[in-house]
């Protein structure tokens, strides 16, 4: 069992949300992927308005439309419109189909404006995947970086926390989440380069690490080879794969009745 933690409607081809879909999932069947969680729309923007996220929401919740059955939303939040971003928390996920929060480069994760959104995702049993970066040429503005998500782990404790790209820089990135067990790594979206699984299997354990491609933005295959490549058992292969995404998305799955 196959799922893909981290997708997106961008780089992909297609003219509408719905033949961007079928075209991410005929290139994961080829990998026996099954499930793919997507977020962002067919464009994105580092800071969207609050018109411009409910338009990239609006393209994942017709993708979810056409494939309910492979496909899991993550709603788009910009913590800089909060009141924005609560709306659309409540009616893409309370009140419609999406399971997840995505925040991106809008702003600091550890800022204060993430704690309403985080608490309303813990109340909606809701994972919130935060996108963080340690770029060497520098980060965006707003971009986060891995001891801020730890800053906002240890202020909920009660919240699924998914740090997307393992940091990037993913030696720093592991170590700053280590001491966070409410908070999982996503091994998408940077080159496969030997040693990243298994430095985050041993430090952090095999149930806090989680398979994502960042398709269209990265291969299915150059980040399946992350994990099928890595020297851990095969138990831990099959926990990264899909059995703690599975485990993280459940509670949420079940208050839906999609468990
Ligand atoms: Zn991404």
């Amino acid at each position: 069992m196959i799922w893909d933690a981290h997708c997106h409607l961008s780089g992909v081809p297609g003219r509408s949300p719905e033949e961007r879909m079928r075209q991410l999932i005929e290139f994961a069947d080829r990998f026996g992927i099954e499930r793919l969680c997507v977020f962002m729309g067919m464009t994105w923007s580092n800071d969207p308005s609050p018109e411009d996220m409910r338009r990239q929401n609006d393209e994942v919740l017709a993708a979810l439309k056409a494939f309910p059955d492979r496909a899991f939303g993550f709603v788009y939040l910009n913590p800089n419109h909060l009141d924005a971003s609560l709306g659309e928390l409540d009616r893409c996920v309370r009140d419609g189909p999406m399971v997840g929060v995505k925040l991106w480069v809008a702003r600091h994760c550890n800022a204060p404006e993430l704690d309403p959104i985080v608490r309303r995702a813990v109340e909606l049993k809701a994972p919130v995947l935060q996108h963080i970066y340690l770029k060497a040429t520098g980060n965006l503005p707003g971009e986060s970086t891995p001891a801020e998500l730890a800053e906002l782990a240890l202020r909920h404790p009660a919240a699924v926390l998914i740090g997307a790209h393992t940091g990037s820089d993913w030696e720093i990135g592991i170590r700053a989440v280590r001491n966070c067990p409410n908070v999982s790594v996503d091994l998408c979206g940077f080159d496969p380069t030997a040693g990243v699984t298994e430095m985050a299997v041993r430090e952090l354990g095999a149930e806090r690490v989680i398979f994502g491609s960042d398709a269209g933005g990265r291969s299915f295959a150059s980040q399946l080879g992350k994990v099928l490549g890595a020297d851990i058992p095969d138990s831990a292969k099959k926990l990264i794969l899909g059995e703690n995404l599975k485990r993280l998305l459940m509670p949420i799955l079940r208050q839906k009745g999609m468990g």
